[in-house]
């Protein structure tokens, strides 16, 4: 039986599973990064991961992997198979590819970048499957994007295509972690409306979840927040709709688990916003955290040109 290696390497922690030709998770782990420990740590946390993906498909299957498809976050270049900068797992310069290649005893591998992976699994197997030009918006601890089209996602000359978030939406806003100031990602991301909701509220402990609560309960600090909130959305979403014209929008992220608390407002927005373009549908993410793991094995059967369109 045929299957891949699909690894979605996160902050905390890695999503793993073994998936068939099909698109079929066959087997489902998961493992810390261990990212206290230092880049190396996480390296070593990763190989020694993919290794014991490929044991148990030996294992189990009694073949070895088709391929494997590692996805991670940072500035990704998935032609050189290397990691240029991960901020948080410490990473600059990883040849991590070569790595895994070497580690896995020169199975294939291909490397991916989290977000971009997780649109892939969008546009093939979730919301925007059949849509041939969309735009996949995760809105989390930060903000990324994935340019979907005709079935692949555009990473850009370098790997950077598609980072939403630090499009500058209020020149005078908030401080980013990238070191500007207004990016959509210190306005709208989970964390910062979190943030803004724990401020606001009192409650140093209040998340993004709490606040959602709070505007569906009729809260009008909570409201605030939200309008906030939303009105640099649309302002970020607007200029991607002028960028790219995308059919669909999709929205995931923990901020899209609020529903409609945050889709109509948000359609509202961005409807008053846009001028003279066609509007794209805006549509809540399908396969939650699991898509970063979905798109590394979609990656992986790509490398050997095995369309899988179906779950
Ligand atoms: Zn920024």
């Amino acid at each position: 039986m045929r299957y891949a290696i699909a690894l979605d390497v996160g902050g905390t922690g890695m999503k793993a599973a073994l998936m068939g030709a099909d698109g079929g998770l066959l087997h489902q782990a998961r493992r810390p990064t261990r990212r206290e420990d230092g880049p190396q740590a996480v390296t070593a946390a990763v190989l020694d991961f993919a290794a014991e993906l490929r044991r148990v498909g030996v294992e189990r299957y009694g073949e070895e992997p088709a391929a494997a498809g590692v996805a991670v976050p940072g500035i990704v270049d998935e032609v050189d198979g290397q990691v240029a900068y991960a901020a948080n797992l410490g990473w600059r310069d990883l040849p991590l590819r070569d790595l895994l290649e070497e580690r896995l005893a020169g199975v294939r591998v291909a490397l991916g970048h989290d977000v971009r992976a997780g649109g892939l699994a969008e546009g093939r197997l979730g919301a925007g499957a059949g849509v041939d030009r969309f735009l996949f918006v995760p809105l989390g601890t930060g903000i990324a994007g994935a340019i979907g089209i005709d079935g692949r996602v555009e990473a850009g000359a370098h790997g950077g295509a598609g980072e939403i978030g630090h499009v500058i939406v209020r020149p005078d806003g908030p401080l980013c972690g990238c070191g500007a100031r207004g990016c959509l990602e210190a306005l709208a991301s989970a964390s910062a409306v979190g943030r803004a909701w724990a401020a606001a509220s009192g409650d140093p402990t209040a998340g993004a979840a709490d606040a959602a609560r709070a505007v569906a309960a009729g809260d009008p600090r909570a409201a605030a927040v939200w309008a906030d909130a939303v009105d640099a959305l649309a302002a970020g979403l607007v200029t991607a709709v002028r960028l790219l014209d995308p059919r669909m929008v999709i929205v995931g992220g923990g901020l899209a688990e609020a529903g409609d608390v945050l889709f109509r407002p948000l359609r509202d927005a961005v409807a008053d916003r846009v001028r003279f373009q066609r509007l794209p549908s805006i549509v809540p993410a399908a396969l939650g955290d699991a898509a970063g793991c979905l798109g590394a094995g979609l990656l992986a059967w790509d490398l050997l040109s095995v369309e899988v369109t179906t779950p």
